[in-house]
C-alpha cells in the first residue's frame, strides 16, 4: 500500500453511530443507524470534512500557500474547504457555478455562500458560456503566474487522496458496529462526486466486509453516476493494490432524483420534515434528505429485511436548508 500521507487534523472523527428509535417505530421495518458525518465539527460538518484531512495535508506538504476549488453557488464542499484553508492560514479561491434557476433570494445569500465569504474565501463565477473545469484552471494558472504555490481540490474532494477519509470511516463503522452488537447489512448515502461512496467500498472490502452500500443518486440517472464511482473505486484499487473488483459493489439508484440537482421535491421534503419532527434531526434538500427519502420507500415497499441493519451515513448539508427558506416556509404552511 502507498498511503504514506499522513491526514492534517481538521474535524471530529469517529463521529457517533446511533439508532433511530422513533423513526423505526413510525416506518417498522429494519434497525436504523444513523453514522453522524454532519457532527465532524469542521464548519457545520459534513462529509467533505473527512477528505480535507488527506487533500490539505498534500497542500501542505506541496508546500503550497494558496487552494482553489469550486462547486454549486451552495457547495457544502466549498463551505468547508474554506474554513479547513482559513483554519490552516492558507488563501482561498473558489469557483461557483449557477448549476440551478435560484428557488429564491436566499439561494444568493444565505446558507453556505454566506458562510463562504465569512470564511474570507475569494469568490468567482462562472462566466456564462463558459465551462466551470476551465474557469477552474484559469484562476488556478493566474495565481500560480502570479507567484503563488497553488494546490488544487477537485470538485467535491473526490480523488484517490479524498477518499481515503472514506476508507477510514468505513473501519470506523466495522467497529461501531461491532461494539452495539449490530451486522452491518446495507449503508446507504448520497453520492454526487463519488469520494464517498469509492472509499467506503475500497474500505470494507480491504477489511474483507461484505456490507452492500447503496449510493443515491441527486442529480444523475443511474448508469453515469456508477461510472463515476466505479472509475474512482478502481483507480483506488490499482493505487493500494487491492486485489478486489471494487466496481461489482458499486451500486446506485436514481429514482430520488426528481426534477433535478438542488430542485427540491416533494418525497424529499417528507424525509426532511419526517426525520426532524421524529429525530430532532436536520437533513438537507439537495443530498441526504433524496438519500431518506430513497431509504424510506425502501422499507416501505419491503425492500429490506427487517431483520436487517441499515446505515444511514449523514453526510451532512443542513446548512444548505437556509437557502431554501422562502420554499421551504411557502411548504411548511400546508
Ligand atoms: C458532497 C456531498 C455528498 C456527496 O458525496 P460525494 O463524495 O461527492 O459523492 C453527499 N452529501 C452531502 C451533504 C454533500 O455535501
Amino acid at each position: 500500500m502507498t498511503r504514506t500521507l499522513s491526514p492534517v487534523r481538521l474535524c471530529q472523527r469517529d463521529t457517533p453511530l446511533e439508532p433511530m428509535h422513533r423513526l423505526r417505530k413510525l416506518v417498522g421495518g429494519p434497525h436504523i443507524l444513523i453514522k453522524r458525518d454532519d457532527c465532524t465539527g469542521l464548519a457545520l460538518g459534513g462529509n467533505k470534512s473527512r477528505k480535507l484531512e488527506y487533500l490539505l495535508a498534500e497542500a501542505l506538504r506541496e508546500k503550497a500557500d494558496v487552494v482553489v476549488t469550486g462547486g454549486a453557488l451552495q457547495s457544502n464542499h466549498v463551505r468547508q474547504t474554506a474554513a479547513a484553508a482559513a483554519h490552516l492560514g492558507l488563501d482561498c479561491h473558489v469557483v461557483l457555478e449557477r448549476r440551478i434557476v435560484s428557488p429564491g433570494v436566499e439561494y444568493e445569500t444565505s446558507g453556505n455562500l454566506l458562510l463562504d465569504r465569512l470564511f474570507g474565501a475569494i469568490i468567482h463565477d462562472v462566466p456564462p458560456e463558459a465551462s466551470p473545469a476551465a474557469t477552474l484552471d484559469g484562476v488556478a494558472g493566474q495565481l500560480g503566474q502570479a507567484g503563488r504555490r497553488v494546490y488544487v481540490v477537485p470538485p467535491g474532494g473526490s480523488s484517490t487522496v479524498g477518499a481515503r477519509g472514506y476508507i477510514d470511516c468505513a473501519g470506523e463503522l466495522i467497529a461501531q458496529a461491532a461494539e452495539l452488537g449490530r451486522p452491518l447489512d446495507l449503508i446507504i448515502h448520497p453520492t454526487n462526486s463519488g469520494g464517498t461512496q469509492a472509499g467506503l467500498v475500497a474500505g470494507l472490502s480491504e477489511r474483507g466486509s461484505d456490507a452492500r452500500v447503496l449510493g443515491v443518486s441527486v442529480g444523475r440517472d443511474q448508469a453515469a453516476q456508477e461510472a463515476i464511482v466505479r472509475s474512482l473505486a478502481d483507480a483506488i484499487a490499482e493505487e493500494s493494490g487491492l486485489d478486489a473488483d471494487l466496481g461489482a459493489r458499486v451500486r446506485v439508484d436514481d429514482r430520488f432524483v426528481g426534477p433535478g440537482y438542488g430542485q427540491l421535491d416533494g418525497p424529499t421534503l417528507d424525509a426532511i420534515r419526517t426525520v426532524a419532527e421524529y429525530e430532532g434531526i436536520l437533513l438537507d434538500p439537495v443530498y441526504t434528505g433524496k438519500a431518506m427519502a430513497c431509504l424510506l420507500d425502501l422499507i416501505r415497499t419491503d425492500n429490506v429485511s427487517s431483520s436487517s441493519t441499515v446505515v444511514f451515513l449523514h453526510t451532512g448539508g443542513a446548512p444548505g436548508l437556509f437557502a431554501y427558506a422562502s420554499v421551504l416556509n411557502e411548504q411548511l404552511h400546508t
